[in-house]
């Protein structure tokens, strides 16, 4: 233990973490190994992740096919430039990605992470009105209570408030915010649910080059589930108005909802979509933007044609490997029963934290399980709760949640859900 005291006290001196302070910062629990759906920690304990780190580890951790595809790919070319090179890696999970998308999404651009290609969606609808002659069509337009990333084109269109990036609202790029959609996922639509978004895309249209919207779970601007009902008005609006549609299926991509996208639920396809996070099954960071023929062959009918954009690590073949990979086990595993049970599970277990008294809600969506508390957790004291349970969770603001690996069991997940339950009891007798 001496050499964790040790490292841990460097991590506090010397190591920024995700939203973290530097001089106050909160405990950070020192993680050795993980497997399947559990992690061990430096002095032995195991904990029951119901994080799958941040929504990307599907399969569960140190998964064996995983790891031989990160191998194989290791020992023929980890990275080489994507600039006039091209690959198999590459070449194969663009032929997937084409495959299991809506359609109409045929080219493939593949990056680093969720918020760069957040920002590449964008400089693709923006390049894509600068062909047309209309450049005054640089605007977007998307709802209150999303998220799409940390960078700044990402940061802009996040919502204003819970989007983390209040402080920069000076020097961000201004944007057209609609009411975040207010139809809650299965419950009867009605048209007005529509009317405030019809109103500023009939408003804006002239300047807008895109609307971007994360279909239907709001993630990290607060876990909110919406009516599918409101894509279909969205992309009849789109296309009424000459806008481009993008969705952000992020944290929705690849089974997570209970379709292999959430857009499938509505039966509508975007223009462009970007997918990142369970990609790779939660092993590297790799993202991909995917585009119409119109958007891709508007873009490179003007002059040079060249989509502006090509970061150094673009289609890492390691990264590829493993996302194919990640991808076939996927499809190849009762992913839709699974993601079911999971769906039943949370439902029956977490409805009991309806009675405690600081509970304002409980939802639940394919795999992911929401608790929204009346007030703002406190971190470091719920964590350590969780913690002292055996189990890994994340809260943020009011929401505790668990979107966790697909292939976890019955009795871990009853684990996670029953220390949600006694933890708000803890927390707020
Ligand atoms: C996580 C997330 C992003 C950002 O992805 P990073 O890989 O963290 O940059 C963007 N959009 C959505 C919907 C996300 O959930």
């Amino acid at each position: 233990m001496d050499k964790w005291m040790h490292l841990t006290s460097f991590d506090r001196e010397h190591l920024w973490h995700p939203y973290a302070s530097m001089s106050n910062p909160l405990p950070v629990y020192p993680v050795v190994s993980a497997e399947g759906v559990r992690l061990t920690l430096a002095d032995g304990r195991e904990l029951v992740d119901g994080m799958s780190s941040w929504w990307s580890a599907i399969h569960g951790y140190n998964h064996p096919v995983l790891n031989e595809a990160a191998r194989r790919q290791i020992s023929s070319m980890s990275h080489v430039m994507f600039g006039g090179l091209t690959h198999e890696p590459a070449i194969d999970l663009a032929s997937l990605l084409v495959d299991l998308t809506p359609g109409p999404l045929q080219k493939v651009f593949l990056c680093d992470s969720g918020s760069v290609s957040v920002e590449v969606a964008i400089k693709m609808a923006i390049q894509y009105w600068y062909a047309l002659n209309r450049p005054e069509k640089n605007r977007l337009l998307t709802v209150r209570s999303g998220y799409h990333g940390d960078t700044f084109g990402a940061m802009s269109v996040c919502d204003p408030v819970t989007g983390m990036h209040e402080m920069f609202a000076g020097i961000l790029q201004r944007h057209y915010f609609a009411e975040a959609p207010r139809c809650p996922y299965g419950e009867p639509w009605e048209e007005t649910y529509i009317d405030d978004f019809k109103l500023r895309i009939q408003r804006h249209c002239s300047e807008l080059a895109a609307v971007i919207l994360e279909p239907v779970v709001q993630g990290a601007g607060g876990m909110r589930f919406y009516s599918p009902a409101y894509l279909s008005r969205v992309r009849k609006l789109c296309n009424e108005y000459e806008v481009l549609l993008i969705f952000d299926e992020i944290a929705t991509g690849f089974g997570r909802t209970g379709t292999l996208f959430a857009c499938e639920q509505a039966g509508v396809a975007p223009d462009i979509m970007c997918v990142g996070k369970a990609l790779t099954g939660g092993y590297l960071s790799l993202a991909a933007v995917l585009a119409t023929d119109r958007v891709s062959g508007t873009i490179s009918g003007f002059k040079s044609g060249a989509f502006m954009h090509g970061p150094t690590f673009m289609g890492n073949p390691l990264a590829c490997a493993v996302a194919k990979a990640s991808i076939e086990i996927l499809l190849d595993s009762p992913w839709k029963q699974r993601i079911k049970g999971i769906e039943m599970n949370l439902r029956e277990s977490l409805s009991a934290c309806r009675r405690l008294s600081k509970v304002a809600d409980v939802r639940v969506l394919g795999a992911i399980g929401v608790v929204e508390l009346t007030e703002p957790v406190h971190m470091a004291s719920i964590q350590k709760r969780f913690v002292e349970k055996g189990v890994w969770l994340r809260p943020f603001g009011k929401l505790i949640y668990t979107m966790p690996s697909y292939i976890i069991e019955e009795d871990d997940l009853s684990r996670i859900t029953g220390a949600i339950f006694d933890t708000i009891r803890e927390e707020y007798p």
